[in-house]
């Protein structure tokens, strides 16, 4: 019912050659797109000459955007600008920005809603820190993220967005969450859509799970019930590591 979403997420990494022959080397190789929804994130550098060498079910996709529209906001991605230029994704509230960018649950939500209002959809970033999960307040720290990022939303836009469960301590570490415990961390975003929503809504939306994804630990992941694809940082670097997570179904 849910269509598996593979996403990468190259972060501040590859040089602009580099992101077109990434291109050029993976489009014969990717599922379908009503199989396997792929999709790549990367600098908005990158995304035109991504967009122009891609001729394969791959979305490109972005890793941030601003809150307003336009204006005198100097640096800043517009999310009016990545929408002209066909963009259908944008990452928002990655615990990178949180942390490195003081990106508070306010504006990852004012973010979500420019994403929406732009006829984009957001794939909105959960974090949880190691010490919160060792004594039990990740919990309550996860529904407060979940229920102030989508905040405000219309149940047709929210049972479209994409939701990541990307705990930083498994974050270019090496160690992926258990599959246990991944399952549990996207059950408790489905969980907390289902009392804000409805279930029937939580049904329909897409929840990754994200740290340290790689070829060898994503079928276990894909296996859980509330688990509907990766965002995977490192993995998504090299070509033949992206398109195996793509294809990990066969
Ligand atoms: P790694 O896969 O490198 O741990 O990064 C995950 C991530 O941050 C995806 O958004």
């Amino acid at each position: 019912m849910r269509t598996p979403f593979i996403g990468g997420n190259w972060k501040m990494n590859l040089s602009l050659t580099e992101a077109a022959q990434f291109i050029d080397e993976i489009q014969t190789q990717l599922p379908p797109s009503d199989e396997v929804e792929t999709v790549l994130a990367a600098s908005p550098l990158f995304l035109h000459t991504m967009q122009e060498h891609n001729n394969s079910p791959l979305l490109v996709a972005a890793e941030n955007c601003f809150y307003e529209d336009e204006g005198a906001y100097t640096g800043e991605v517009s999310p009016k600008a990545l929408s002209q230029m066909g963009i259908k994704y944008v990452i928002v509230g990655h615990s990178e920005r949180r942390k490195y960018f003081h990106e508070t649950d306010e504006i990852v939500n004012k973010k979500v809603h420019a994403v929406f209002r732009n006829h984009m959809l957001p794939i909105i970033c959960c974090d949880e820190t190691m010490g919160r999960y060792e004594t039990g307040d990740h919990i309550s720290w996860m529904v407060n993220q979940v229920t102030a990022a989508i905040r405000g939303l219309d149940a047709d836009d929210v049972k479209k967005a994409v939701v990541a469960y990307e705990p930083s301590w498994a974050i270019g570490t090496g160690h992926t969450a258990p599959a246990d415990a991944a399952e549990e961390g996207c059950y408790l975003i489905r969980q907390t859509i289902a009392d804000i929503y409805s279930d029937q809504i939580a049904n329909q939306v897409r929840i990754l799970y994200g740290g340290s994804v790689t070829h060898e630990n994503i079928r276990e992941l894909m296996k859980q019930p509330d688990i509907d694809g990766v965002l995977a940082g490192k993995a998504s670097l090299t070509t033949q590591e992206f398109v195996e997570l793509a294809n990990f179904y066969q």
